[in-house]
């Protein structure tokens, strides 16, 4: 879902001529969105495309190799009447967000970002009046006090924590058996992300960690985060697990790790790539 081509066009949002010509464009495609679902055909997978109509509740998601991309808010009687091809459906993006291509991908993780947010934030949090979408869904402005609300993204850390040739994967209570994966959290007010990966660590796994080092970052729009993975050198061994947010904890070799000793998460997750990466500098 990250990097792929979409220019998201963030200086045409309140250009209000440039998207009436962009909306009655017969190049424009349409995203539409369905009660928080995608609309995805296939296999292979891919993102229904509509073409231009008169519609209320539009979004600018941006342009990409010549065509301008919107999302449009549907409900299920419009879908239902829609021409569509032949075993169209509504999925959830993280059910489908690995199997479309990279750009359509990233397109609709901003599309269904900004469809969540928009359901969530009808009133305003200050005053309590309605709001309103402003530039091109980017924006809710508040009917009573004016106040402007944008899009909040949640950050979230990763970890991988290492010492020496061996590293530390744990099983959440609610995953498959023999299922295991980096620690993760969310960052909390007025914390850097250095303290938050020291803080989940020591919370989950009862670990001293130390040279806490960021290594990639992946949109993780389920619904509004953002993942920062991290590795983490091991300052204290004993792992003393947090029942309510760990069923198993342990250090695994590189070598049983890469020979498959327990079930990674998924290719493109920012997980796997934190532990194939150190997978690979033990090769
Ligand atoms: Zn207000």
């Amino acid at each position: 879902m990250s990097t792929a081509g979409l220019n998201r066009l963030g200086l045409k949002r309140k250009d209000e001529a440039w998207l009436h010509e962009a909306l009655s464009s017969p190049t424009t495609r349409f995203v539409p969105l369905c009660n928080g679902k995608v609309c995805v055909a296939g296999p292979p997978a891919s993102t229904v495309l509509l073409e231009t109509g008169t519609w209320e509740d539009v979004w600018l998601l941006g342009e990409a190799e010549g065509t301008t991309y919107v999302a449009v808010e549907i409900d299920e009687d419009t879908w239902a009447e829609l021409p569509v091809p032949e075993g169209a459906r509504l999925a959830s993006l993280r059910e489908v967000a690995t199997l479309l291509p990279p750009l359509e991908s990233n397109m609709l993780a901003l599309a269904a970002g900004l469809s969540a947010w928009h359901r969530t934030n009808q009133f305003c949090g200050t005053c309590g009046a309605p709001t309103r979408p402003e530039a091109a869904g980017h924006v809710r402005r508040c009917t009573g006090c004016a106040k402007e609300h944008f899009p909040r993204t949640d950050p979230a850390i990763i970890v991988l924590v290492t010492d020496g040739d061996r590293c530390l994967l744990a099983r959440g209570p609610q995953w498959p058996v023999r299922f295991a994966s980096a620690l993760a959290g969310f960052v909390e007010p007025g914390e850097s992300l250095e303290d938050a990966v020291a803080r989940e660590v020591f919370e989950e796994v009862g670990i001293v960690v130390d040279e806490v080092e960021y290594q990639s970052s992946q949109p993780w729009p389920f619904p509004a985060s953002v993942m920062l993975a991290f590795r983490a050198t091991a300052a204290t061994t004993e792992i003393t697990m947090d029942p309510t947010e760990i069923a198993d904890a342990q250090w695994y070799s590189r070598e049983d790790v890469a020979d498959g000793i327990v079930n990674l998460p998924g290719s493109v997750s920012i997980a796997r790539r934190l532990i194939d990466d150190w997978i690979a500098e033990g090769s």
